[in-house]
């Protein structure tokens, strides 16, 4: 899976209620590249451990916000 397939929706969040979740949105860390759902169908983390969703709570825990983007799949429109 390449990382060129998400386009970048936002970024720069000061508390981790105002990243938003959809279920084409997801969540790249900016430490390990790592590309999270941001609405999982199980808990799910990046491979640093920066960012990690316990779906359970619906809670999502970021340890340094400045290090997640929210991002979504580039739909191909075909050429
Ligand atoms: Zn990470």
């Amino acid at each position: 899976m390449s990382s060129g397939v998400f386009e970048l929706v936002a970024s720069g969040f000061k508390r981790s209620s105002e990243i938003p979740k959809d279920n084409d949105l997801y969540y790249r860390c900016a430490d390990c590249n790592g590309v999270i759902p941001s609405v999982p169908t199980k808990n799910v983390g990046c491979e640093c451990g920066n960012v990690f969703i316990d779906k359970d709570y619906w809670r999502l825990i970021v340890a340094d916000l400045s290090k997640i983007e929210v991002v979504r799949k580039k739909t191909s429109q075909g050429l």
